[in-house]
């Protein structure tokens, strides 16, 4: 059974949540794929409306690069294609399989996304990867205030099966030695 979802917006448009679901289910499926191919157990897409304008998984053992993580590949990505450091007259939605990190959100902040989606929530990540996700008081809100709407725990059942997958099959969880 999948978790409430959880957001900030003053209601839950179901519509796009609707969407939300399928392309969040598509996502993890894919990140199987990823994964096998080398990737970080993370996968980011950035949507106008149903048009895909960019995906990136998480390259943070193939690039050598802490910051590669979905996210912050995806919205560059995203950003080059099309031309701009601002993607908020664009109107854009990105669609996370597990909720963004503490670099991320600031990534997130910065980058004129307007809508966030994501699956898996951090506690749940941390607790089947041993993944460190960092500490974002009051992310929910502080994006709130910045128009920027949230909406998580979407389909969580089948992510956090992915990340059991990835953690069962030995992959990397890589993190700074402490
Ligand atoms: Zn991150």
């Amino acid at each position: 059974m999948n978790t409430k979802i959880i957001t900030n917006a003053d209601k839950i448009n179901a519509k796009q949540l609707k969407r939300a679901t399928e392309i969040i289910t598509k996502l993890q499926n894919e990140l199987r794929e990823y994964i096998e191919r080398g990737h970080g157990p993370f996968l980011a897409a950035v949507y106008s409306g149903d048009k895909l304008i960019a995906k990136c998984a998480n390259t943070v053992v193939m690039d050598d690069c802490s910051n590669h993580h979905a996210e912050i590949n995806v919205i560059r990505m995203a950003q080059s294609e099309l031309k701009t450091y601002d993607l908020a007259p664009k109107n854009l939605d990105l669609y996370i399989t597990a909720e963004p990190c503490m670099m991320c959100i600031g990534a997130i902040m910065w980058s004129g996304i307007k809508n966030v989606y994501y699956g898996v929530p951090s506690k749940v990540v941390e607790k089947i990867t041993g993944f460190d996700e960092g500490f974002k008081p009051n992310w929910l809100k502080e994006f709130q205030k910045r128009g920027i709407n949230v909406y998580g725990n979407i389909e969580t059942e089948l992510g956090e099966d992915v990340l059991k997958q990835y953690v069962e099959s030995k992959h990397i969880v890589y993190k700074p030695s402490r």
